[in-house]
C-alpha cells in the first residue's frame, strides 16, 4: 500500500509575512486530516519562517529546487545542505525550470544525487509539452525524462523517490488531463521505466502525482485511479479551501 501524498508547490508567490497567513490557516485546515503526507513548498525566502511555524505539525516543507554543489561560487543558487537545515522535501525537474532556466535531465539528474545526499525526498516531475502531446511522443518523452532523471541512486533510496507526472499543457491552464489518461501514462510509461532501472518492486512502491490544474472539483477523479497516489499542487496550493479538499479527497 502506497500512502497518499499531496504536495503544493507556491512557485515565487507569497512573502514572509503573506507565508505566516497561510501556513497558519493550512495548519487549521490540514488538522486531522490524517493518512496522508502533505508538504508545502514556499519559495527560498520563506522557508525559514515556514519551517519554524510547522515546527508541531504534520505538515512537511519542501524546496522547490536545489544546486547540485555543496558549497562554493554559484551566485544566486542554493545548496543542498542548506535546504536540508529546513526541509525534508525538494522538487526537481519542474516544467517551469526545465523551459525558462534550461534544465535537462542530467541536471534533474545531479540534483537527485545532491538530494540522495543529503536525505531529502525529491518530487521529481516529468511530462510533455502540448507539441509532444500531440505527436504522440508522450511515452518516449516520459520515459526519458524518467530513466535518465532517476538514475544512479541506491535501491533503498530509489524506493523513497515520488514522482510527479505533469503534462506541461495542464499545467496553469486549467485544461486538467483526465483521470484515466493520466492513469494510463504513470502505469505504462512511468512505472515502467522505473522497474527498467530498479525492478518491478520499486516501480510499484513508489509513489507517484499526478500535477496539472488539480482542484478541489476534480481531484477525486485522478485519485481515483489505481497508479496515482496524490497530486503536485500549483495553484489551488494557495488557497486552503482548495487545498484541503485535495488533501482530504487524496486519502479516500
Ligand atoms: C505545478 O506547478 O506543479 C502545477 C501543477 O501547477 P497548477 O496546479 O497551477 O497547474
Amino acid at each position: 500500500m502506497r500512502t497518499p501524498f499531496v504536495a503544493g508547490n507556491w512557485k515565487m508567490n507569497k512573502t514572509i509575512a503573506e507565508t505566516r497567513e497561510l501556513v497558519a490557516a493550512m495548519k487549521t485546515g490540514l488538522s486531522g486530516v490524517g493518512g496522508v503526507e502533505k508538504v508545502i513548498c514556499p519559495p527560498f525566502m520563506a522557508l525559514a519562517e515556514a519551517s519554524e511555524l510547522l515546527k508541531d505539525s504534520e505538515i512537511g516543507l519542501g524546496a522547490q529546487n536545489l544546486h547540485w554543489e555543496e558549497k562554493g561560487a554559484f551566485t544566486g543558487e542554493v545548496a543542498p545542505g542548506m535546504v536540508k537545515e529546513l526541509c525534508g522535501y525538494v522538487i526537481l525537474g519542474h516544467s517551469e525550470r526545465r523551459a525558462y532556466f534550461g534544465e535537462t535531465d542530467e541536471i534533474v539528474n545531479r540534483k537527485l544525487l545532491a538530494a540522495q545526499k543529503f536525505d531529502l525526498t525529491p518530487i521529481v516531475c516529468v511530462g510533455e509539452t502540448l507539441e509532444q502531446y500531440e505527436s504522440n511522443q508522450t511515452r518516449d518523452v516520459v520515459m526519458r525524462q524518467t530513466g535518465l532523471g532517476l538514475k544512479g541512486v541506491s535501491a533503498e533510496f530509489a524506493s523513497r523517490i515520488v514522482v510527479a507526472y505533469e503534462p506541461v499543457w495542464a499545467i496553469g491552464t486549467g485544461k486538467a488531463s483526465n483521470g484515466k489518461e493520466a492513469n494510463a501514462v504513470v502505469k505504462d510509461f512511468i512505472r515502467p521505466a522505473i522497474a527498467e532501472l530498479y525492478g518491478e518492486q520499486t516501480a510499484q512502491a513508489i509513489r507517484v502525482l499526478y500535477g496539472g490544474s488539480v482542484t478541489g472539483a476534480n481531484a477525486a477523479e485522478f485519485f481515483s485511479e489505481p497508479d496515482i497516489d496524490g497530486a503536485l499542487v500549483g495553484g489551488a496550493s494557495l488557497k486552503v479551501e482548495d487545498f484541503v479538499q485535495i488533501v482530504t479527497h487524496s486519502k479516500a
